[in-house]
């Protein structure tokens, strides 16, 4: 027998990327794209192709001016979610925007 839920859940985990087919999801700021340098704030320590500890985990980054906004709500929820108009992108995607803004590359 079929799980529904599971079903479910498994396929709003997914998304179609026009560069690199079915991945996993990733939520990203609008401030973050591939080759800016907003820095790179998650909520949790990400790598490629990492288990997620949660089946409720995603990827989930902002940008610098994001963070500031999140500090003073105390929460990603909200202004910061609302200001920072996240959209979806997919895994690999998610890991090159990351390459690209994250700070203290040596
Ligand atoms: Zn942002
Ligand atoms: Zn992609």
């Amino acid at each position: 027998m079929i799980d529904n839920d599971l079903a479910e859940r498994e396929r709003t985990k997914y998304v179609d990327c026009e560069n690199h087919d079915r991945r996993r999801r990733a939520f990203i700021c609008q401030h973050l794209k591939e080759g800016s340098k907003n820095g790179f704030e998650e909520s949790f320590e990400t790598f490629e192709d990492m288990e997620f500890e949660y089946e409720d985990d995603d990827f989930v980054a902002w940008c610098n001016e994001c963070e500031k906004v999140r500090v003073e709500e105390g929460s990603l929820d909200g202004k910061c979610w609302e200001q920072g108009e996240f959209k979806i992108v997919c895994e690999k995607c998610y890991f090159k925007i990351k390459e690209s803004n994250i700070e203290n590359l040596i």
